[in-house]
């Protein structure tokens, strides 16, 4: 029976958050001054950047380039890798886009390691970016409509049967699904970041809405750590 390890990608698996480092990109090329204030739904804004990105001459290289670069979290690497050697499924769960995590993923070695990525769905058309809801929910009033990643997971989870699940998360769309796993869970919380605040909140409220176990990370190989005791010295050592 296999076991599955979810991951957040933005400010998670990445140091930074994907959707930002284009809009940084995007802000360079002097975009007209109307695109930036506006919605606050994140999937038809982040359209309203790709079509910016577009008609400012943001060549699809350049946008992939710029994910590309982005610095993953240290030991993050190697601990996907080791989950998935370990014969675990990776699950990758984000609210990104398709076509930034899957990039990403291949060009830091780590497509084959991701068994599969749950996101918006975003696709090229005549070099414009565009992208579309993960879902429509209206019955988590604590998530956008795009996505709640407690209704992803069951989703993902239904008819496959997993022994143990971990959740490693930074924001508080990861709070969510954290509420809603069994307590031989781990959860794993960026620490000094929303998820990592929510939680300690409930943890010391009369009426913990957290069943798993809670373990704070700062990088990896913490995460490495607490599921392979004594696995992180083989990939510092390597490196010292
Ligand atoms: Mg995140
Ligand atoms: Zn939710």
């Amino acid at each position: 029976m296999a076991s599955l390890a979810v991951f957040d990608f933005d400010r998670t698996i990445v140091n930074d958050d994907s959707d930002a480092t284009i809009i940084n990109r995007l802000r360079e090329k002097k975009p007209p001054p109307e695109w930036e204030a506006g919605s606050h739904d994140w999937t038809p804004y982040m359209s309203n950047v790709f079509e910016h990105a577009y008609s400012a001459g943001l060549h699809p290289d350049d946008i992939l380039d710029s994910i590309a670069s982005m610095l993953p979290n240290p030991g993050i690497v190697e601990l996907i890798t080791t989950l998935h050697e370990e014969g675990w499924d990776v699950l990758v769960l984000t609210d990104a886009n398709s076509v930034f995590v899957k990039h990403w993923l291949k060009e830091h070695g780590l497509q084959d390691a991701v068994k599969e990525v749950v996101t918006n769905r975003a696709f090229w058309k005549n070099d414009r970016l565009y992208i579309e809801p993960c879902m429509h929910q209206t019955s988590c009033p604590r998530c956008p409509s795009n996505l709640c990643k407690s209704l992803a997971l069951a989703q993902w989870c239904d008819s496959k049967n997993y022994q143990r699940y971990i959740y490693s998360g930074d924001g508080r769309n990861d709070y969510c699904p954290a509420t809603n796993l069994p307590a031989n869970a781990i959860v794993f919380p960026r620490r000094g970041f929303p998820m990592y605040d929510l939680i300690k909140k409930t943890m010391s409220s009369i009426n913990p809405q957290i069943k798993a176990k809670v373990v704070p990370w700062d990088d990896g190989f913490t995460i490495m750590d607490e599921l392979f005791p004594g696995k992180s010295q083989v990939f510092k050592k390597s490196k010292a």
